[in-house]
């Protein structure tokens, strides 16, 4: 991606006199500003706007968006995210005025297809993970794993038991640990064995009557579907705790497997991830949350129900850990959510999840020739690739490779994560890309290991910016055009 279009900021290419709009002379009586506002409010100076014209303005932001990677313009397999092309039906319908235009204060009798709507995803939602009770209020994944986390302490607190662990595999997302420290819990790591899955021993050496939650990513972030997940959930339950599952992998399972069937108590969803919302920027999502019956009365309030002919938020349920979010949660994603379930329906989301491990499988197979990957002869929806040989060899870091990735028109993998896997890269091609894609991708990364350390070290070199440096970008971020005067 040659990219050479100038990064100046508007400031800089600000012209004294540029207007984007005339305004005609004003042809009704004035009034002078220190009328109207209070004479300390009024600013001796103009403030410091850039003066350009539309086309300027125009031209500087289309530009500026062209030289992003994101998922309309680019292959984008970054792991555990679930990167799929958004259809854009889905965008079209959650903007309709029907949709988009309603107020969370209008009478609920004016909301009825919209509570309709919410209504039914619940229940489609509650049929996929098989868990029947269902929470729409959660604003992202992470944010789900802390409000069912919360359900699950109310839960113990009202059997007057007090289990105050959570535990969690090694290989998890960070997320987890943060939600269980959010919900005021402990975390207690669980060894992963040599072959990427749940270290049994380790697990029954950790379960005892402090255990509230063990929480599990199925498929795990090495993209494996652990074999003993029954075995695993009978020995939390015989401890007397609760099965937790991490759903940002469902995209792998949809309709093949259902986390309730499976031994889960308590899930999220991410319909960012895996129902078509576009993701990534901070964009809003949604984390909805599936619990077993038992967990139903500790939800967050309200919820949809269906009463009579009609529909109406539920307020009255004196368990409830009470609301996690205002309103109904980010309804413009679950618009997009519902969208996607009913235009694929139940075997179109099986063929998603079908399609989604076909194309992860292939991309295995070729990569695995080109880079180790050290957890798997065949994988779900992603598997993870190691670059430690390389690095070994020749000095090569997974950062070099992920960078110089861009060069060549590609938006990298996820990086060093899981942290189990040294030199990591998560790949996940999701069911959306083409044969033609995938192979695009191998050859590039083929071609990419055979290159000078030097060329890589300093990769990528096509982009307008380079290599920033990350860590100031975060201690130090520059939010200022100029430092106040
Ligand atoms: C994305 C992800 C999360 C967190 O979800 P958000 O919607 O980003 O908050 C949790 N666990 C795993 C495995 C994930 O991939």
């Amino acid at each position: 991606m040659k990219n050479t279009q100038s990064t100046q900021l508007l400031f800089e290419l600000s012209k004294p006199g540029c207007r984007a709009v005339q305004l005609p002379e004003c042809d009704v009586p004035t009034k002078p500003l220190d009328e109207l506002l209070p004479k300390e409010s009024i600013s001796k100076t103009a403030p410091p706007l850039p003066e350009l014209s539309e086309p300027d303005v125009v031209r500087h932001f289309v530009n500026l968006s062209t030289k992003n990677f994101s998922v309309d313009t680019h292959f984008y397999p970054l792991g555990s995210c679930t990167m799929k092309y958004n259809p854009k039906r889905n965008e079209r319908l959650a903007s309709l005025p029907g949709m988009a235009d309603l107020h969370p204060y209008q009478p609920e009798s004016t909301l009825q297809g919209m509570l309709a709507l919410l209504h039914q995803s619940q229940n489609m939602l509650a049929e996929i993970a098989g868990l029947p009770a269902v929470s729409l209020q959660p604003a992202a994944g992470a944010h789900g794993e802390m409000a069912a986390l919360l359900v699950a302490a109310a839960y113990f607190r009202d059997r007057g038991e007090r289990r105050t662990n959570v535990l969690i595999p090694d290989a998890a997302h960070g997320t987890n640990p943060a939600s269980a420290a959010m919900a005021d819990l402990k975390t207690v790591a669980v060894k992963s064995t040599p072959e990427g899955f749940v270290d049994l021993d380790d697990l029954a050496a950790k379960l005892d009557d402090r255990t509230a939650v063990f929480m599990i990513t199925n498929p795990n972030t090495l993209g494996l579907f652990e074999p003993k997940i029954e075995r695993i959930a009978k020995m939390v339950h015989d401890a007397g705790g609760l099965v937790y599952l991490d759903g940002a992998n469902m995209n792998a399972i949809l309709g093949v497997a259902r986390p309730g069937d499976f031994g889960a108590d308590l899930m999220h969803f991410n319909p960012h991830k895996t129902f078509s919302s576009p993701h990534g920027g901070g964009g809003p999502g949604a984390g909805p949350i599936a619990v077993a019956e038992l967990l139903g009365p500790y939800l967050p309030t309200p919820v949809v129900v269906k009463d009579g002919e009609g529909y109406r938020l539920d307020y009255d349920r004196p368990k409830s850990i009470g609301r996690v979010r205002s309103f109904f949660g980010n309804v413009g994603v679950l618009v997009r959510m519902y969208c996607y379930l009913r235009s694929h329906g139940p075997e179109g989301l099986r063929r998603i999840a079908e399609d989604a491990v076909l194309n992860a499988n292939y991309l295995l197979h070729r990569v695995k020739d080109i880079l180790p990957v050290p957890h798997g002869e065949r994988c779900m929806h992603e598997f993870v690739a190691s670059s430690a040989a390389l690095k070994a060899e020749r000095g090569v870091t997974t950062m070099d490779i992920a960078k110089r990735l861009l060069d060549y028109g590609f938006h990298a993998p996820t990086v060093y994560f899981p942290l189990v896997v040294r030199e990591a890269m998560m790949i996940e091609p999701t069911e959306t890309e083409s044969r033609a894609a995938l192979d695009a991708f191998a050859d590039a990364l083929a071609r990419i290991v055979e290159e000078s350390p030097e060329l890589l070290h300093e990769a990528p070199h096509e982009t307008p910016i380079s290599r920033p440096d990350e860590v100031q970008a975060a201690r130090k971020p520059v939010l200022r055009w100029r430092e106040e005067e």
